[in-house]
Parts: structure tokens; sequence; C-alpha cells
């Protein structure tokens, strides 16, 4: 995928596009991909790169969300229920099947827990995964070996989805330009249109050239996550914000520590929350926590308090106590929940929220990765009746996403790329160079950079290491030390210079700190 051709695009094309979508997370990289498919002339642009906020930083569950169905929400489980089940037929080779092993220490947590997962087994149906089950203590201790004995009753074990988030939004991204729409990464939207009271298009940024592009559309999507206020107030400085940011913490984990095909959900930790510990990429995640705040930086910071306290629920867990020194590395991302005042105004019946502006500004916010597809439709209905569009059905429900192909299971790190695995494979045969590790710690290939530079439209060394490849949230200073590598071949394949390579090197070293935690 071509940036410098995109942009081209975007200069000459003479005509409104019909839609503009502005952020590139699952949102907007769900509505885009949407509305492509239904033959509008889609653009997205992201201010950074693609899933650089929220939508690379999740638990990486594609999910019902079970905790929903200690609050009643049936309608939102049935609806996730039914999107987990739509993504694994459309995207078989990035989501995968997974046990999760509840723990039961005291008497009742076994019935409980039991009954509760039956009726999320119900509410699957025909998109279940697999019946849950009660385990006897051997059975518990078999799927998670590693697992706190002392006082354990036995659990139950029940099936849900598992994926790699940034790599569902690169292909979301090139699922999007195969159906022919145009995307641009690191072009903020700094103004909007107008005509009238009417938003007719925006004022974007291409930040490597810096030359600002006025760009015409008949409807405008903000899915900006926890940004989307900022967005909204560009169209009514006096918007009451719709959005309440709250973030979550994971750390990573050597899977020495969990090292059972299965992941452990404990549903109710001290203050109430439910917290995972997810075999992900031969390590394991352990998260997460939930902290209201009022900053909302791009690269948000794990809290002291948030490290301690994760560390401290694993060392309940698990036999081998975690601590400081063994987190590979951890990471922030924030939660663009909807405010409870701005829900009853949309007339919330999901956690997602679509506010139509009555400049025709559509806003869409909430939800979870689980459910972009159906937010992304959501959207565009919404936009195209603002935007005064032929009207036209979403086809995303049974719209196999790009890499789908027959069922093979390929190793990792070949599985993600789905079909196109072949292509990075022989690339790595005719460039033996290529086929080389990218660092003994890191399960990825210098061939993996190449293609990210190609095919990916990676700009800098971040894209690859932290999304295109998961290298910093795998191991944060393995990464670092590869980062030199990648920037050489980087920069060979940008056609960059040596002073852009050492500025990238430092850059990457400045992130690296941030998903370190402070030893003490
Ligand atoms: P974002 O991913 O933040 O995307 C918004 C984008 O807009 C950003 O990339 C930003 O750079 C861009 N942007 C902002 N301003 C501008 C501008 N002016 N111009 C251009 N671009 C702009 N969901 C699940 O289904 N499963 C999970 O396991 C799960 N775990 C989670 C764990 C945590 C800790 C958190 C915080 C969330 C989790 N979620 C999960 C929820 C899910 O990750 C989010 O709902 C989803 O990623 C939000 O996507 P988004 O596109 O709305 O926001």
């Amino acid at each position: 995928m071509d940036r410098d051709a995109m942009l081209r695009r975007v200069a000459e094309t003479g005509r409104p596009w019909d839609v503009v979508v502005i952020g590139g997370g699952a949102t907007g990289l769900g509505a885009a991909v949407d509305a492509a498919a239904r033959g509008y002339d889609t653009l997205l642009v992201e201010q950074s790169d693609f899933a650089k906020g929220t939508s690379s930083r999740s638990t990486k569950l594609v999910h019902g969300g079970v905790r929903y169905l200690k609050s009643g929400d049936i309608g939102l489980v049935l609806e996730a229920l039914r999107e987990r089940g739509t993504l694994m037929r459309n995207a078989p080779h990035l989501v995968r099947n997974l046990s999760f092993v509840v723990p039961a220490y005291v008497w009742w947590e076994g019935p409980f827990y039991g009954a509760g997962l039956k009726l999320y087994d119900l509410l699957a149906g025909e998109m279940g995964l697999g019946p849950s089950r009660r385990l006897d203590i051997a059975a518990t201790l078999k799927a998670i070996p590693t697992l706190e004995r002392e006082g354990l009753r036995g659990g139950v074990v029940y099936q849900d989805g598992q994926f790699d988030d940034a790599r569902l939004a690169t292909t979301l991204l090139l699922t999007f330009a195969d159906l022919g729409g145009c995307a641009l990464n690191y072009m903020p939207v700094e103004g909007l249109g107008r005509a009238g009271e009417r938003v007719n298009g925006v004022v974007a940024r291409d930040l490597e050239s810096g030359q600002a592009h006025t760009i015409a559309a008949r409807a405008v999507i903000n899915a900006t996550g926890v940004y989307c206020d900022a967005l909204r107030r560009l169209d009514d400085p006096a918007a009451v914000p719709v959005v309440a940011p709250s973030q979550g913490t994971h750390i990573v984990l050597d899977r020495a520590f969990q090292p059972g095909a299965s992941a452990i959900m404990v549903p109710h930790t001290d203050d109430g929350r439910v917290l995972f510990a997810v075999p992900w990429h031969g390590r394991v995640v352990v998260g997460t926590t939930d902290t209201p705040v009022t900053d909302t930086p791009l690269e948000p910071r794990p809290l002291d308090e948030e490290i301690d306290f994760l560390l401290e629920h694993a060392a309940r867990y698990l036999t081998r106590d975690p601590r400081r020194a063994d987190i590979l590395s951890c990471f922030a991302g924030l939660r663009p929940l909807v405010r409870s005042g701005a829900a009853a105004t949309a007339g919330l019946s999901r956690d997602h929220a679509v506010f139509v502006a009555p400049s025709g500004l559509v806003t869409i916010t909430g939800g979870k990765w689980t459910t972009y597809r159906s937010m992304g439709e959501d959207a565009v209905d919404r936009a195209a009746a603002a935007g005064g569009l032929e009207p036209r059905p979403s086809r995303t429900r049974t719209l196999p996403l790009h890499g789908h192909g027959p069922a093979v299971r390929r190793p990792e790190p070949w599985d993600v790329y789905g079909t196109d695995a072949s292509a990075l494979r022989r690339l790595a045969r005719e460039e033996p160079a290529l086929a080389g590790p990218l660092h003994p710690r890191l399960p990825y290939l210098a061939v993996q950079v190449v293609w990210a530079a190609r095919r990916e439209m990676a700009r800098t060394i971040e894209d690859v290491l932290a999304r295109r490849t998961r290298a910093l949230l795998l191991d944060a200073r393995a990464s670092l030390e590869a980062a030199p590598g990648v920037a050489d071949i980087m920069a060979r394949e940008l056609g960059r210079d040596a002073t852009w390579r050492d500025r990238q090197v430092a850059a990457y070293a400045a992130l690296v700190e941030g998903y370190l935690p402070p030893f003490h």
C-alpha cells in the first residue's frame, strides 16, 4: 500500500468524497470498511498511526463480555456474541478459540459461576465455541499447572475468542484498500469545512510534508475514541462532552508464569473488577485496571498503583509471585466510556452511542473491539442519512477480511497474515538476509519489517515494532535492542537518510521508557 499514491488521490480528487472518516482505530476502520463495501467513495484519515490509540492496547479478547451478565445486560452480551461469531467466520486467521478457567477457592464459586457460564453458552446458541464445564481440582490444575493450589476447590472452564488487536486493525486497513478506499496515517484533522450550518468536509495536515489539505465530503464520521469531544468542539464550541475516559493497564510476563494453553479469568477482584491472565504470542498478558482519568495523552503511562494491583492479584492466583523485574512490558489504554447523561440522550441500548449534530457531523464512540463491525454499520447508516447519500445496505456481516482463505493454521509469525503469508515466505526466500530473526527473544523476522513498509503503510520504526509486529508489548527491552536494525531496513525501504535513522532510534528509546515500570 503506497502512502504517496493515497496522498495524490486526496490532492487530485476533484469531487467531494461520499464519506470521510476521522480516526483509524477499531471504530473508524470498521466504519470505513462498511462505507467502502457499500460502494461509497471513502477516505479515512488518522492523526498518528492506525491503532495507535486504544485499539492496540486492549486485553485482546473477542468476547461476549461475561461481566455484562453480572449486571443483567443480556442484550449487550447477545450482540457481542453474534459479532464474535461473525468475526470468527470472516477472519479465521486472526481470531482463535481459547479456554478460560475460572478458579474456585470458596465453596459457592464453582456452582455460581458454572450456572452463569451455562447462561453464556445458551446465549451464544449456534455461535457457541463449545460448552462450559465444571472442573475438579485435578482438571483445573491440568489446565493451569501454575495455579495457586492452597484452598483450590476446582473451577469452571468456558470458551471465548482471542485476537491480535493491532493486526486486526492492519487487516481492516488492507480490506478497506482492497475495496478501493483511501487511507492515510499521520494526517490529523485540524478543522472542519462548512457550507452554512452544514459540515461539508475537513482540513487535514500531512505531517510528513507539513502541507494542509482541504477535503470536501458529503458525510463526515468522527470516530476518534477518547478524542471525539475535541472534534465535536471544532463543530460546536459549546458541545457538552459525551465521553468519560477510563484507563486500563496490562502487564506482560514470561510464559513460565502460566505455561498451560488456557487463560485465567477472575470474575471479581477486591474492588469488583474482572481480571484476566491470557497466553498471547508466547507470553502472558495480565489485566486490566479501571482508573477514571481526565488527561488523554496518545501515550498514556501505566500508574504505579495499577502495576502494584496487577502484580498483587497475579501473585494470589499463581504459584510463582511475579515481581516488577519480571515485567517484560506494561501498557495502558483509555476506554472511551459514554457518559451516562449522554447515553440517555443518545437512547443508548448498547454500550456504544451515535450522535448526529445539527451540522450533520456523525460521532460514534464507546463500544468495544468485538463490536467494531456493528458500530461501523450504525455509523454509516446515520452518515448516509445525514449526508443525503443513496441508501445502500451494509455488506460487512458476510464480508471476508483481507487474508481470509482456507482454514489452515499457520505457525507464528505467519498466522496473522492469512493468505499473504506465502508472499512473505517467498520474499524471504528471494532475499535470504530477510529470513533472519529480528532478535533472539522476539518471534519476528526481518522480512516482516520490509513487508510492513511496502504493504502495510508503516512509516516509523515504532509502527513496525509496536503495531505491525507486537515486539514492544512482548518484550520492550528486546524491541529496543532490535530498533537499530529495524531502522536500517526502514531507512532503506522508505529512502531516508542517516539523520532520520538516528532520530527514529532515539524517539523509540524514549517511547520504550513508558513500557518499563520503574523498579523500586
Ligand atoms: P481509538 O482506538 O482510540 O481510535 C481513535 C483514533 O482517532 C486514534 O487512533 C486517534 O489517534 C485518532 N484521532 C484522534 N483525533 C484525531 C484527529 N483530529 N484527526 C485524525 N485522527 C484522530 N474490547 C474488546 O472487544 N476486547 C477486549 O479485550 C478489550 N479490552 C480492552 C482493554 C482496555 C484496557 C481498554 C482501554 C479497552 C478494551 N477494549 C476491549 C475496548 C476497545 O479496545 C475499544 O473500544 C476500541 O479500541 C476503541 O476504538 P476507537 O477506534 O473508538 O478508539
